[in-house]
């Protein structure tokens, strides 16, 4: 089968055509300033990378444009549509109501309308995705993969804030948790590529990204995650505060004279290492280069991230009671041996012992611990366009 993977934002989205047979992307790029300009990169497996500025009002004429690429005489990877089997869309909030993927229908979209005040910047993107796709190739299977779906197997015990009850029940708030589709997929990889029993495991995911999330996941299930009822909970972040005293809105507003909306929005976009280094970075190897030139606030970025790794890490090894696996994952998860030896160095109450030269690796499955470590530790990229096709053909097949 060929699935199509869309990942809206609110002006752009990611792409990728995907054979379900070999695993294999034909295809993949993104779509960038829809509603401003438009641009399109196309790169077919094997080719160039195109660049096409052209205007894009809406997530509609990007998709087109996506098709055209797709099937494109010249670069195109298939001869006509017919060739697409379904689609598979990332959607960021399913809420509570959705706990596993769904071939989209009217109640589908009902629940991520819903969920809009819940994720307002994803999720509207994500009904445009789905409504530009049901428009442009009428009667092909949509599938809604769910950031949050992964988590819904947490107990009330970690769910829930210590509010009045009232606000859970009218307004649903409570933890969610993110990063479903990659928690879900590393954990799996890991338990396999560990060689571990999947029903009897436990296993806790460090999604360390410009988003960062850990997740404890005990007998395959999510049991804990360090997100909330946005992503904003939790690690300290590329740009995101990650847990922070709430008080600390209203003294701020009050000393600044803002608003609590712009609040969030420092908290969200300015915060997280790069507030911390005053704007040097958001990106760790910026960080770690200007660290190595002795910038000590980039150092001390480095110090505050890793630090609440290793004390969520810690939480979730008594959340489980025990730990048989750590799995780093995404952007810096993969490609910072420095970030996840400084975290580790943190777990030698378990018997965390890393093999510094097994570690010396980027971007490659490999377990990292020494021999005698008494905990396993491994880097295991994530891939969730990958996870997201596999949800999508299970659904449609
Ligand atoms: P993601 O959100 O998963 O795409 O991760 C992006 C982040 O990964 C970047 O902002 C960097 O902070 C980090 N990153 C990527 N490559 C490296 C690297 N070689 N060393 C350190 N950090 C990296």
């Amino acid at each position: 089968m060929n699935v199509l993977i869309i990942n809206c934002g609110s002006s752009s989205l990611k792409y990728q055509l995907i054979d379900s047979e070999t695993e294999q992307v034909q295809a993949k790029g993104l779509c960038e300033r829809i509603g401003i300009d438009g641009r399109l990169i196309y790169q077919p497996a094997g080719g160039e990378k195109e660049v096409t500025e052209a205007p894009m009002p809406t997530h509609t004429e990007a998709i087109q444009m996506v098709l055209d690429a797709l099937v494109n005489a010249k670069t195109g990877v298939m001869k006509s549509l017919d060739e697409v089997d379904a689609i598979g869309h990332r959607v960021l909030h399913g809420g509570a109501k959705i706990t596993e993927s769904c071939v989209i229908d009217q109640a589908v979209v009902d629940v991520i309308e819903e969920c809009c005040d819940l994720g307002p910047l994803h999720n509207p993107a994500n009904l445009k995705g789905i409504y530009a796709c049901q428009k442009l190739m009428p009667g092909k299977p949509n599938v809604a993969v769910f950031d949050t779906a992964f988590h819904q197997t947490m107990p009330t015990k970690a769910f829930m804030y210590g509010l009045p009850y009232e606000y859970y029940e009218k307004y649903h708030i409570r933890k969610y948790g993110f990063h479903g589709t990659s928690h879900s997929f590393v954990s799996k990889e890991t338990i396999k590529f560990l060689g571990l029993d999947a029903d009897n495991s436990k296993v806790i995911v460090c999604h360390l990204g410009n988003g960062a999330s850990i997740s404890a996941v005990k007998n395959g299930k999510c049991v804990d995650t360090s997100m909330g009822l946005t992503p904003l909970e939790g690690l300290v972040m590329g740009t995101r505060s990650g847990d922070i005293d709430p008080a600390v809105v209203e003294y701020i507003c009050n000393k600044e004279n803002k608003t609590v909306s712009e609040m969030l929005n420092i908290l969200n976009k300015k915060s997280g290492v790069f507030g911390l280094t005053k704007g040097l970075s958001s990106d760790f190897r910026d960080l770690e280069e200007a660290m190595a030139d002795g910038n000590q606030l980039a150092a001390d970025a480095i110090d505050i991230f890793c630090y609440r790794v290793a004390k969520i890490v810690g939480s979730y090894v008594a959340a489980m009671n025990g730990v048989d696996a750590i799995a780093f994952t995404a952007g810096i998860g993969e490609n910072a041996p420095l970030i996840r030896e400084k975290v580790c160095e943190y777990l030698g109450y378990l018997g965390v012992k890393i093999d510094a030269a097994k570690n010396n690796s980027r971007g490659k499955e490999v377990v990292i611990s020494a021999d005698d470590s008494a905990k396993k530790v491994a880097v295991v990229p994530t891939n969730e366009e990958l996870a997201i096709m596999r949800e999508t053909v299970a659904l449609v097949k």
